[in-house]
């Protein structure tokens, strides 16, 4: 997997800007971290990376569009993916795990895994309970009827789920 790791020492004091436009680091993990998003428009990164005592600051933007899955009626649809990117990343203090940090001593040199911190960017960027409209009506349970074309049988017999226990009462 392509991991876009920058050695920090290397980079000029007044930092250093990356632009990454490459689908297949996009689509490598998102299928690796089973996201199901399919990039639409290829996600395009403008990154500048700057030295600075005790760490790196990291600033850029995230840009381009994907095709989700909505959550209520499973139909995809295209939503623009932005990201502000403005961090300031450190080496692992005492006692944190280093392989979670994205900034680690190696060689004695500082490096920077950006492919990673890129990804979580995107990632966070979208949103956590995707639809397709916030009217979404959903899909029927029984016959997965879209709701959203049109009503089925079964969503006029069954009524409100929670009343049912109700009505079986009045059965008896
Ligand atoms: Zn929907
Ligand atoms: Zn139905």
């Amino acid at each position: 997997m392509k991991n876009w790791k920058i050695t920090v020492n290397d980079l000029p004091a007044e930092g250093r800007d990356f632009s990454f436009t490459d689908p297949e680091f996009w689509a490598e993990r998102l299928v690796a971290h089973h996201v199901d998003a399919k990039p639409v428009q290829e996600v395009q990164t403008e990154i500048s990376v700057q030295p600075q005592s005790g760490g790196a600051l990291v600033r850029g933007t995230l840009r381009g569009s994907v095709q989700l899955r909505c959550d209520r009626c499973a139909e995809r649809f295209e939503i623009p993916v932005q990201a502000s990117i403005e961090l300031f990343e450190t080496l692992p203090k005492e006692g944190e795990p280093e392989e979670d940090s994205r900034l680690q001593l190696v060689d004695d040199a500082l490096v920077l895994d950006l492919g990673s911190l890129l990804w979580e960017e995107f990632v966070l960027s979208l949103p956590v309970k995707p639809l397709c409209n916030e009217q979404c009506k959903g899909i029927c349970p029984k016959c997965g009827q879209n709701f959203n074309e049109g009503s089925c049988d079964c969503a006029r017999d069954e009524g409100d789920p929670r009343l049912a226990v109700f009505r079986d009462l009045k059965l008896k």
